[in-house]
Protein backbone atom coordinates (compact mmCIF):
# COMPACT_ATOMS: atom_id res chain seq x y z
CA UNK A 1 0.00 0.00 0.00
CA UNK A 2 1.87 3.41 -1.19
CA UNK A 3 0.96 6.84 0.57
CA UNK A 4 1.70 10.59 0.22
CA UNK A 5 4.09 11.08 3.52
CA UNK A 6 3.73 14.96 4.61
CA UNK A 7 6.99 14.67 6.12
CA UNK A 8 9.09 13.52 3.40
CA UNK A 9 6.84 14.75 0.79
CA UNK A 10 6.69 11.43 -0.91
CA UNK A 11 5.01 8.44 -1.78
CA UNK A 12 6.21 5.76 0.13
CA UNK A 13 5.07 1.68 1.35
CA UNK A 14 2.90 1.64 4.40
CA UNK A 15 5.43 -1.18 6.20
CA UNK A 16 4.59 -1.99 10.01
CA UNK A 17 7.26 -1.09 11.89
CA UNK A 18 6.26 -4.58 14.22
CA UNK A 19 3.69 -7.57 14.11
CA UNK A 20 2.23 -6.87 10.83
CA UNK A 21 -0.09 -4.14 12.73
CA UNK A 22 -0.13 -0.41 11.88
CA UNK A 23 -0.07 1.74 15.21
CA UNK A 24 -2.16 4.60 13.88
CA UNK A 25 -2.96 8.18 16.16
CA UNK A 26 -5.72 10.08 14.69
CA UNK A 27 -6.12 13.96 16.30
CA UNK A 28 -9.50 13.77 17.66
CA UNK A 29 -12.38 17.12 17.98
CA UNK A 30 -12.26 19.71 20.46
CA UNK A 31 -15.72 18.64 22.23
CA UNK A 32 -16.90 22.16 23.15
CA UNK A 33 -19.27 21.90 20.78
CA UNK A 34 -21.19 19.64 18.09
CA UNK A 35 -17.83 18.52 15.19
CA UNK A 36 -18.79 20.48 11.86
CA UNK A 37 -19.24 18.23 8.48
CA UNK A 38 -15.38 19.63 7.71
CA UNK A 39 -14.50 18.44 10.77
CA UNK A 40 -15.67 14.74 9.76
CA UNK A 41 -13.95 14.98 5.96
CA UNK A 42 -11.24 14.37 8.52
CA UNK A 43 -12.85 11.79 10.28
CA UNK A 44 -14.52 10.05 7.21
CA UNK A 45 -10.71 10.05 5.63
CA UNK A 46 -9.23 8.57 8.44
CA UNK A 47 -11.98 5.70 8.72
CA UNK A 48 -11.06 4.78 4.54
CA UNK A 49 -7.59 5.08 6.24
CA UNK A 50 -8.07 2.45 8.40
CA UNK A 51 -10.36 0.35 6.38
CA UNK A 52 -7.85 0.34 3.47
CA UNK A 53 -5.24 -0.93 6.01
CA UNK A 54 -7.50 -4.14 6.51
CA UNK A 55 -8.15 -4.24 3.35
CA UNK A 56 -4.39 -4.52 2.39
CA UNK A 57 -4.32 -7.32 5.14
CA UNK A 58 -2.78 -5.62 7.84
CA UNK A 59 -3.66 -5.12 11.71
CA UNK A 60 -4.43 -1.53 13.35
CA UNK A 61 -4.49 -0.14 16.48
CA UNK A 62 -6.19 3.22 16.06
CA UNK A 63 -6.13 6.21 18.99
CA UNK A 64 -8.59 8.98 18.78
CA UNK A 65 -7.45 11.91 21.67
CA UNK A 66 -10.44 13.58 22.95
CA UNK A 67 -10.08 17.38 23.64
CA UNK A 68 -12.01 18.41 26.34
CA UNK A 69 -9.72 20.66 28.30
CA UNK A 70 -8.13 23.85 26.40
CA UNK A 71 -9.22 27.54 25.99
CA UNK A 72 -12.71 26.85 24.13
CA UNK A 73 -14.06 23.95 26.49
CA UNK A 74 -13.38 25.91 29.51
CA UNK A 75 -15.04 29.55 28.24
CA UNK A 76 -17.81 26.80 27.17
CA UNK A 77 -18.17 25.41 30.40
CA UNK A 78 -17.61 28.37 32.61
CA UNK A 79 -20.29 30.65 30.00
CA UNK A 80 -22.67 28.22 31.01
CA UNK A 81 -22.09 27.66 34.79
CA UNK A 82 -21.19 23.83 34.48
CA UNK A 83 -18.61 22.16 35.82
CA UNK A 84 -15.72 21.29 32.87
CA UNK A 85 -16.94 17.48 32.47
CA UNK A 86 -20.76 18.08 32.51
CA UNK A 87 -19.74 20.37 29.78
CA UNK A 88 -17.83 18.08 27.49
CA UNK A 89 -19.91 15.38 28.22
CA UNK A 90 -22.71 16.38 25.77
CA UNK A 91 -20.47 16.98 22.84
CA UNK A 92 -18.49 13.79 23.65
CA UNK A 93 -22.25 11.79 23.42
CA UNK A 94 -22.88 14.00 20.14
CA UNK A 95 -19.81 13.05 18.52
CA UNK A 96 -20.00 9.47 18.91
CA UNK A 97 -23.52 9.50 17.59
CA UNK A 98 -22.27 11.03 14.42
CA UNK A 99 -19.42 8.49 13.81
CA UNK A 100 -22.25 6.44 13.97
CA UNK A 101 -24.75 7.94 11.52
CA UNK A 102 -21.62 8.11 9.15
CA UNK A 103 -20.60 4.23 9.62
CA UNK A 104 -17.09 5.71 10.80
CA UNK A 105 -15.71 2.69 12.25
CA UNK A 106 -14.76 3.08 15.79
CA UNK A 107 -10.85 3.45 16.88
CA UNK A 108 -9.38 0.54 19.27
CA UNK A 109 -9.33 3.88 21.88
CA UNK A 110 -10.31 7.65 22.88
CA UNK A 111 -8.68 8.55 25.31
CA UNK A 112 -9.82 11.91 27.15
CA UNK A 113 -7.25 14.92 27.73
CA UNK A 114 -8.35 14.95 31.50
CA UNK A 115 -7.64 11.32 32.07
CA UNK A 116 -4.25 11.80 31.06
CA UNK A 117 -2.63 14.76 33.33
CA UNK A 118 -0.58 12.83 35.03
CA UNK A 119 1.15 11.93 32.01
CA UNK A 120 1.45 15.36 30.36
CA UNK A 121 2.84 16.28 33.98
CA UNK A 122 5.46 14.19 33.80
CA UNK A 123 6.54 14.49 30.12
CA UNK A 124 6.65 17.91 30.71
CA UNK A 125 9.14 17.46 33.94
CA UNK A 126 11.29 15.63 30.96
CA UNK A 127 11.73 18.31 28.28
CA UNK A 128 12.57 20.46 31.13
CA UNK A 129 15.59 18.06 32.85
CA UNK A 130 16.59 17.79 29.19
CA UNK A 131 16.76 21.73 28.80
CA UNK A 132 14.29 22.31 26.23
CA UNK A 133 12.01 23.68 28.59
CA UNK A 134 11.41 26.30 30.86
CA UNK A 135 9.02 27.94 33.31
CA UNK A 136 8.34 31.80 32.44
CA UNK A 137 7.99 34.47 35.12
CA UNK A 138 4.20 34.08 34.41
CA UNK A 139 4.65 30.12 35.97
CA UNK A 140 4.10 29.19 32.37
CA UNK A 141 6.43 26.35 31.31
CA UNK A 142 7.65 26.74 27.10
CA UNK A 143 9.11 24.82 24.78
CA UNK A 144 12.23 26.41 23.65
CA UNK A 145 12.42 25.84 19.97
CA UNK A 146 15.53 27.08 18.99
CA UNK A 147 17.10 23.92 21.82
CA UNK A 148 15.59 21.66 19.41
CA UNK A 149 17.69 21.21 15.93
CA UNK A 150 14.63 19.55 13.99
CA UNK A 151 12.55 22.02 14.72
CA UNK A 152 10.61 22.72 11.57
CA UNK A 153 11.21 20.08 9.72
CA UNK A 154 7.65 18.99 8.98
CA UNK A 155 6.17 22.31 8.14
CA UNK A 156 9.73 22.92 6.33
CA UNK A 157 9.99 26.38 8.19
CA UNK A 158 13.18 28.16 7.25
CA UNK A 159 14.42 30.21 10.25
CA UNK A 160 16.56 32.35 9.07
CA UNK A 161 13.60 34.11 7.42
CA UNK A 162 11.76 34.01 10.34
CA UNK A 163 10.82 37.11 13.24
CA UNK A 164 11.12 34.39 16.02
CA UNK A 165 11.62 34.63 19.49
CA UNK A 166 8.39 35.53 21.16
CA UNK A 167 6.88 33.53 23.01
CA UNK A 168 2.59 32.46 22.49
CA UNK A 169 0.38 31.26 24.88
CA UNK A 170 -2.25 30.57 22.50
CA UNK A 171 -2.52 27.28 21.22
CA UNK A 172 -2.85 28.14 17.72
CA UNK A 173 -0.62 30.43 15.26
CA UNK A 174 0.76 30.88 12.25
CA UNK A 175 4.56 30.16 10.75
CA UNK A 176 4.89 33.61 10.79
CA UNK A 177 4.77 33.76 14.68
CA UNK A 178 7.01 30.42 15.47
CA UNK A 179 8.11 30.86 18.96
CA UNK A 180 8.11 28.84 21.77
CA UNK A 181 5.21 27.45 22.90
CA UNK A 182 3.20 26.80 25.83
CA UNK A 183 3.51 22.90 27.43
CA UNK A 184 1.30 23.46 30.60
CA UNK A 185 -0.55 26.86 31.29
CA UNK A 186 -0.26 28.43 34.66
CA UNK A 187 -3.76 29.18 36.00
CA UNK A 188 -5.61 32.31 35.38
CA UNK A 189 -9.02 33.82 36.68
CA UNK A 190 -10.48 33.08 33.59
CA UNK A 191 -10.52 29.51 34.21
CA UNK A 192 -12.65 29.56 37.07
CA UNK A 193 -12.38 26.07 38.56
CA UNK A 194 -10.57 24.15 36.08
CA UNK A 195 -6.91 23.51 37.06
CA UNK A 196 -4.34 20.80 38.15
CA UNK A 197 -1.62 20.87 40.63
CA UNK A 198 2.20 20.42 38.98
CA UNK A 199 5.76 21.27 40.03
CA UNK A 200 5.08 24.28 38.11
CA UNK A 201 1.92 25.49 40.27
CA UNK A 202 -1.87 25.23 39.46
CA UNK A 203 -2.78 24.88 35.70
CA UNK A 204 -3.37 22.85 32.90
CA UNK A 205 -1.79 21.48 30.04
CA UNK A 206 -1.34 23.01 26.55
CA UNK A 207 -3.13 21.69 23.68
CA UNK A 208 0.12 19.62 21.64
CA UNK A 209 1.34 17.89 24.58
CA UNK A 210 -2.08 15.94 24.79
CA UNK A 211 -1.02 14.53 21.67
CA UNK A 212 2.32 13.67 22.49
CA UNK A 213 1.68 12.15 25.78
CA UNK A 214 -1.58 10.20 24.85
CA UNK A 215 0.07 8.79 21.76
CA UNK A 216 2.78 7.52 23.47
CA UNK A 217 1.59 5.99 26.21
CA UNK A 218 -0.73 3.82 23.65
CA UNK A 219 1.26 3.44 20.85
CA UNK A 220 4.78 3.53 22.17
CA UNK A 221 7.62 6.29 21.84
CA UNK A 222 7.93 5.11 17.61
CA UNK A 223 5.00 4.14 15.80
CA UNK A 224 3.94 4.18 12.16
CA UNK A 225 1.36 6.61 10.93
CA UNK A 226 -0.66 9.67 12.34
CA UNK A 227 -3.08 11.91 10.49
CA UNK A 228 -5.15 15.07 11.33
CA UNK A 229 -6.64 17.77 8.72
CA UNK A 230 -3.97 19.51 6.95
CA UNK A 231 -4.41 22.77 9.07
CA UNK A 232 -3.25 20.65 12.18
CA UNK A 233 0.23 20.38 10.08
CA UNK A 234 1.49 23.56 11.28
CA UNK A 235 1.89 24.52 14.60
CA UNK A 236 0.33 20.90 16.36
CA UNK A 237 1.73 18.11 14.49
CA UNK A 238 5.43 20.08 14.31
CA UNK A 239 5.05 20.90 17.86
CA UNK A 240 4.33 17.07 18.54
CA UNK A 241 7.13 15.87 16.96
CA UNK A 242 9.55 18.87 18.97
CA UNK A 243 8.13 17.46 22.45
CA UNK A 244 8.43 13.41 21.29
CA UNK A 245 11.40 13.19 20.03
CA UNK A 246 13.40 15.63 22.20
CA UNK A 247 12.16 13.66 25.05
CA UNK A 248 12.87 10.14 23.95
CA UNK A 249 15.86 10.70 21.17
CA UNK A 250 14.09 8.71 18.95
CA UNK A 251 11.70 9.02 15.48
CA UNK A 252 8.36 9.79 16.85
CA UNK A 253 6.22 9.25 13.74
CA UNK A 254 7.18 7.45 10.27
CA UNK A 255 4.11 8.41 8.40
CA UNK A 256 2.17 11.39 8.78
CA UNK A 257 -1.10 11.99 6.75
CA UNK A 258 -3.22 15.26 6.12
CA UNK A 259 -6.33 15.44 4.23
CA UNK A 260 -7.05 19.02 2.65
CA UNK A 261 -10.02 21.30 3.84
CA UNK A 262 -13.58 20.35 3.51
CA UNK A 263 -14.38 24.56 2.05
CA UNK A 264 -17.51 26.27 1.36
CA UNK A 265 -17.54 28.80 -1.55
CA UNK A 266 -13.59 28.50 -1.84
CA UNK A 267 -12.91 29.50 2.44
CA UNK A 268 -11.92 26.77 4.76
CA UNK A 269 -15.36 25.61 6.65
CA UNK A 270 -14.94 26.06 10.04
CA UNK A 271 -16.77 27.40 13.35
CA UNK A 272 -15.10 30.60 13.56
CA UNK A 273 -15.89 32.02 10.04
CA UNK A 274 -19.42 30.76 10.86
CA UNK A 275 -19.62 29.19 7.40
CA UNK A 276 -20.27 25.22 8.28
CA UNK A 277 -23.27 22.88 8.75
CA UNK A 278 -23.04 20.04 11.49
CA UNK A 279 -24.43 16.76 10.45
CA UNK A 280 -27.45 17.44 12.38
CA UNK A 281 -27.88 20.40 10.57
CA UNK A 282 -28.19 17.90 6.85
CA UNK A 283 -29.82 15.51 8.67
CA UNK A 284 -32.47 17.85 9.69
CA UNK A 285 -32.68 19.14 5.95
CA UNK A 286 -33.45 15.09 5.18
CA UNK A 287 -29.92 13.68 4.11
CA UNK A 288 -28.69 10.39 5.48
CA UNK A 289 -25.86 9.69 6.79
CA UNK A 290 -24.78 7.71 3.98
CA UNK A 291 -25.50 10.68 1.65
CA UNK A 292 -23.37 12.58 3.57
CA UNK A 293 -20.88 9.75 3.77
CA UNK A 294 -20.61 9.23 -0.26
CA UNK A 295 -19.80 12.78 -0.12
CA UNK A 296 -17.07 13.39 2.02
CA UNK A 297 -15.35 10.05 0.76
CA UNK A 298 -15.89 10.06 -2.84
CA UNK A 299 -12.85 12.37 -3.72
CA UNK A 300 -9.24 11.91 -2.87
CA UNK A 301 -8.37 13.03 0.17
CA UNK A 302 -5.60 15.35 -0.79
CA UNK A 303 -8.21 17.44 -2.65
CA UNK A 304 -9.98 20.32 -1.68
CA UNK A 305 -13.37 19.52 -1.65
CA UNK A 306 -16.31 22.04 -1.82
CA UNK A 307 -19.61 21.77 -0.28
CA UNK A 308 -22.33 22.07 -2.07
CA UNK A 309 -26.07 20.50 -2.00
CA UNK A 310 -25.87 19.24 -5.74
CA UNK A 311 -23.29 16.82 -4.51
CA UNK A 312 -25.53 15.46 -1.79
CA UNK A 313 -28.28 15.33 -4.36
CA UNK A 314 -25.77 13.44 -6.49
CA UNK A 315 -24.92 11.51 -4.04
CA UNK A 316 -28.27 10.30 -3.60
CA UNK A 317 -28.40 9.32 -7.35
CA UNK A 318 -25.09 7.33 -7.34
CA UNK A 319 -26.09 5.36 -4.20
CA UNK A 320 -29.72 4.53 -5.77
CA UNK A 321 -28.32 2.99 -8.65
CA UNK A 322 -25.68 0.93 -6.52
CA UNK A 323 -28.38 0.16 -4.54
CA UNK A 324 -30.53 -1.24 -7.22
CA UNK A 325 -27.99 -3.50 -9.01
CA UNK A 326 -26.94 -4.76 -5.58
CA UNK A 327 -30.31 -6.24 -5.22
CA UNK A 328 -29.92 -7.92 -8.49
CA UNK A 329 -26.82 -9.61 -7.20
CA UNK A 330 -26.05 -13.44 -5.78
CA UNK A 331 -23.76 -15.21 -4.50
CA UNK A 332 -21.68 -18.05 -6.87
CA UNK A 333 -18.67 -18.13 -8.67
CA UNK A 334 -16.99 -14.98 -9.68
CA UNK A 335 -16.84 -14.10 -13.17
CA UNK A 336 -13.66 -12.81 -14.71
CA UNK A 337 -14.87 -9.63 -15.95
CA UNK A 338 -16.24 -8.64 -12.07
CA UNK A 339 -13.21 -10.20 -10.54
CA UNK A 340 -11.26 -7.36 -13.40
CA UNK A 341 -13.06 -4.30 -11.71
CA UNK A 342 -12.29 -5.86 -8.23
CA UNK A 343 -8.18 -5.72 -9.33
CA UNK A 344 -8.34 -2.07 -10.27
CA UNK A 345 -10.87 -0.95 -7.15
CA UNK A 346 -7.76 -2.91 -5.02
CA UNK A 347 -5.28 -0.95 -6.87
CA UNK A 348 -6.82 2.76 -6.47
CA UNK A 349 -7.30 1.85 -2.96
CA UNK A 350 -3.80 0.87 -2.47
CA UNK A 351 -2.04 4.00 -4.42
CA UNK A 352 -2.78 6.53 -1.66
CA UNK A 353 -6.65 5.96 -1.35
CA UNK A 354 -7.37 6.84 -4.76
CA UNK A 355 -11.39 7.43 -4.44
CA UNK A 356 -12.15 8.77 -7.32
CA UNK A 357 -10.54 5.98 -9.30
CA UNK A 358 -11.91 3.35 -7.07
CA UNK A 359 -15.58 4.71 -7.21
CA UNK A 360 -14.85 4.23 -11.25
CA UNK A 361 -14.21 0.98 -11.50
CA UNK A 362 -17.59 0.70 -8.68
CA UNK A 363 -19.52 2.05 -11.67
CA UNK A 364 -17.59 -0.01 -13.99
CA UNK A 365 -18.86 -2.94 -11.94
CA UNK A 366 -22.78 -1.54 -11.93
CA UNK A 367 -22.72 -0.88 -15.62
CA UNK A 368 -21.47 -4.53 -16.30
CA UNK A 369 -23.37 -6.19 -13.87
CA UNK A 370 -27.08 -4.69 -15.41
CA UNK A 371 -25.85 -5.46 -18.91
CA UNK A 372 -24.56 -9.50 -17.51
CA UNK A 373 -26.83 -9.86 -14.37
CA UNK A 374 -25.69 -10.03 -11.10
CA UNK A 375 -24.59 -13.93 -10.49
CA UNK A 376 -21.94 -14.45 -8.65
CA UNK A 377 -21.15 -10.08 -8.27
CA UNK A 378 -22.25 -10.04 -4.57
CA UNK A 379 -18.86 -10.86 -2.77
CA UNK A 380 -17.10 -8.49 -5.27
CA UNK A 381 -19.50 -5.45 -3.77
CA UNK A 382 -19.18 -6.88 -0.55
CA UNK A 383 -15.40 -7.15 -1.09
CA UNK A 384 -15.58 -2.83 -1.98
CA UNK A 385 -17.40 -2.06 0.89
CA UNK A 386 -15.12 -3.00 3.22
CA UNK A 387 -13.67 0.24 2.22
CA UNK A 388 -16.29 1.97 0.90
CA UNK A 389 -19.25 1.39 3.95
CA UNK A 390 -21.47 2.69 1.95
CA UNK A 391 -23.45 -0.13 0.28
CA UNK A 392 -26.82 -1.61 1.69
CA UNK A 393 -27.20 -5.56 1.23
CA UNK A 394 -30.96 -5.74 1.26
CA UNK A 395 -30.98 -5.00 5.39
CA UNK A 396 -34.06 -4.41 6.83
CA UNK A 397 -36.19 -4.70 4.06
CA UNK A 398 -39.08 -6.18 5.63
CA UNK A 399 -39.49 -4.37 8.44
CA UNK A 400 -43.36 -3.09 9.64
CA UNK A 401 -43.77 0.75 8.43
CA UNK A 402 -44.60 2.83 11.91
CA UNK A 403 -48.00 4.47 11.37
CA UNK A 404 -46.38 8.45 11.12
CA UNK A 405 -44.93 6.85 7.90
CA UNK A 406 -47.85 5.27 6.75
CA UNK A 407 -50.07 8.34 6.64
CA UNK A 408 -47.05 10.18 4.99
CA UNK A 409 -47.25 7.46 2.24
CA UNK A 410 -50.80 7.70 1.83
CA UNK A 411 -50.80 11.73 1.57
CA UNK A 412 -47.98 11.21 -0.72
CA UNK A 413 -49.92 8.17 -2.96
CA UNK A 414 -52.89 10.97 -3.20
CA UNK A 415 -50.13 14.01 -3.99
CA UNK A 416 -48.94 11.84 -6.43
CA UNK A 417 -52.03 10.97 -7.85
CA UNK A 418 -53.46 14.59 -7.88
CA UNK A 419 -50.05 15.32 -9.77
CA UNK A 420 -48.76 17.72 -6.92
CA UNK A 421 -45.66 17.18 -7.31
CA UNK A 422 -44.48 19.31 -5.31
CA UNK A 423 -45.77 18.01 -2.03
CA UNK A 424 -45.27 14.84 -3.36
CA UNK A 425 -41.25 15.61 -3.07
CA UNK A 426 -41.95 17.70 0.47
CA UNK A 427 -43.74 14.63 1.45
CA UNK A 428 -40.69 12.28 -0.02
CA UNK A 429 -37.89 14.59 2.50
CA UNK A 430 -40.35 14.76 5.43
CA UNK A 431 -40.24 10.67 5.48
CA UNK A 432 -36.33 10.60 4.53
CA UNK A 433 -35.71 12.78 7.89
CA UNK A 434 -37.61 10.03 9.76
CA UNK A 435 -34.75 7.62 8.60
CA UNK A 436 -36.85 6.27 6.04
CA UNK A 437 -36.42 5.83 1.82
CA UNK A 438 -39.12 5.92 -0.62
CA UNK A 439 -38.55 4.47 -4.22
CA UNK A 440 -41.19 5.29 -7.16
CA UNK A 441 -41.90 2.10 -9.17
CA UNK A 442 -44.80 1.88 -11.46
CA UNK A 443 -46.68 -0.74 -8.66
CA UNK A 444 -46.03 2.11 -6.87
CA UNK A 445 -44.24 3.59 -3.41
CA UNK A 446 -41.59 0.89 -1.56
CA UNK A 447 -40.12 2.64 1.57
CA UNK A 448 -37.36 0.65 3.17
CA UNK A 449 -35.48 1.84 6.14
CA UNK A 450 -32.13 3.70 6.34
CA UNK A 451 -29.48 1.98 7.90
P1 LIG B 1 -10.57 20.55 15.72
O1 LIG B 1 -11.75 20.06 16.52
O2 LIG B 1 -10.70 21.94 15.22
O3 LIG B 1 -9.26 20.27 16.41
O4 LIG B 1 -10.54 19.67 14.38
C1 LIG B 1 -10.64 18.28 14.37
C2 LIG B 1 -10.15 17.73 13.05
O5 LIG B 1 -10.89 18.27 11.94
C3 LIG B 1 -8.70 18.06 12.75
O6 LIG B 1 -8.08 16.93 12.16
C4 LIG B 1 -8.79 19.22 11.78
O7 LIG B 1 -7.65 19.31 10.98
C5 LIG B 1 -10.01 18.81 10.96
N1 LIG B 1 -10.69 19.92 10.26
C6 LIG B 1 -11.15 21.08 10.78
N2 LIG B 1 -11.77 21.83 9.83
C7 LIG B 1 -11.71 21.10 8.67
C8 LIG B 1 -12.18 21.32 7.31
N3 LIG B 1 -12.86 22.41 6.96
N4 LIG B 1 -11.92 20.37 6.39
C9 LIG B 1 -11.26 19.23 6.74
N5 LIG B 1 -10.80 18.96 7.98
C10 LIG B 1 -11.02 19.89 8.94
ZN1 LIG C 1 -3.36 16.18 18.12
Amino acid sequence: MQVFNSLTRCNEELKPLSNNEIRLYTCGPTVYNYAHIGNFRAYAFEDILRRAIQFAGMKIRQVMNLTDVDDKTIRGANQAGIPLTEYTKTYKDAFFADLAKLNIQPAEMYPAATDHIPEMIELVQKLIDKGVAYQSDDGSVYFNVRKFPGYGKLARIDFDNQRTGARCASDEYDKENVGDFALWKSWEESDGPVGWDSPWGKGRPGWHIECSAMSMKYLGESFDLHTGGIDNLFPHHENEIAQAEAATGKPFVTTWMHCAHLRVNGEKMSKSLGNFYTLRDLIDKGFSGREIRYVLISSHYRSALNFAFDALADARKSLQRIDECVDKCSDGAVPDWAQEHLKRFSEAVLDDLNMPRAFASLFDLVRETNAKGGVGVLSVFKRMDEVLGVIFFGKAKKVELPEEIKQKLEARAAARAAKDWALSDKLRDEIASLGWVVKDSKEGQTCTLRT
